[in-house]
């Protein structure tokens, strides 16, 4: 990981400026993933991996980002989509809550290989649909009462969402760039808070792709057999998420100072 962010940010220096700087953006945040895969994913770890994320920021970032404000905008957005989990309102639950995971178990009884998934959003659907009325027999039945959202039956999206966040984010930078060379000030300055926005979402998600409980149906404790005894507790991931950090003592402070990757 640490090797992918330095090409990218290598390449920051000879690409088109737009397209490089999203390149770096993406690749300091999923450093920042990687750096932290032993951290929490509250608000409070979710937080922190973003701060880690722009402490990573090669120093010819534009300089709108580097402002405290900003910064402060996209640390606290890194807890925005599970604050979307919180809600009442199946709609936003049925689309927000399977961005959050993949349950790659869950390929196995579809008799779909993670090798030859479509990486557009709406064709992995179709397939996953296919797959599940060619192989009902092996997936368990779903009881509807529980399943009001809608969502017991998809497999998670997490690695499309972070590829269509990567998407967006290179189109805000292009937009930015057009703004900077023919813009009013005011569109400057919302390009560059669709910017600031995108950044804290994204990285919420890469955060999650870095938690392997975000990667296996056992994500709330171990479920079918268990011949190794692993934990059944429900609330096994709350803990890992923040019960654990503390009890290691990490420290959730302000301002992170991570060394850049070009001094590593
Ligand atoms: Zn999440």
């Amino acid at each position: 990981m640490r090797i992918q962010f330095f090409q990218w940010s290598r390449r920051s220096l000879c690409g088109p400026a737009s397209f490089s700087i999203a390149r770096s953006v993406a690749g300091a945040f999923l450093i920042s993933a990687a750096t932290a895969a032993c951290l929490g994913w509250d608000y409070e770890g979710h937080r922190l991996v973003n701060q880690i994320a722009l402490a990573s920021l090669p120093t010819n970032f534009p300089a709108f980002a580097r402002q405290a404000e900003t910064q402060e905008r996209i640390a606290f957005l890194g807890g925005e989509p599970d604050r979307w989990r919180n809600t009442p309102d199946l709609p936003l639950k049925h689309v927000n809550s399977p961005d959050h995971y993949i349950d790659l178990e869950d390929l196995i009884p579809h008799r779909m290989a993670a090798t030859n998934l479509s990486h557009f959003r709406y064709d992995f659907l179709a397939q996953a649909a296919v797959s599940r009325a060619a192989n009902q027999a092996q997936l368990p039945l779903i009881d509807p009462v529980k399943d009001l959202d809608r969502t017991k039956a998809l497999i998670g999206f997490l690695p499309w969402t972070i590829t269509e966040y990567y998407a967006k984010l290179k189109s805000d930078f292009s937009c930015l760039s057009a703004f900077e060379a023919g813009g009013t000030p005011e569109e400057i300055a919302n390009a560059q808070q669709n910017i600031a926005y995108l950044m804290g979402t994204m990285g919420h998600f890469v955060g999650d792709a870095a938690q392997p409980l975000h990667t296996t149906k056992h994500y709330n404790g171990w479920v079918g057999e268990n011949p190794h005894g692993y934990t059944t507790n429900l609330t096994f991931h709350s803990w890992i998420d923040g019960g654990y950090l503390r009890k290691v003592g990490v420290q959730f402070a302000d301002r992170v100072q991570v060394k850049r990757v070009a001094e590593l």
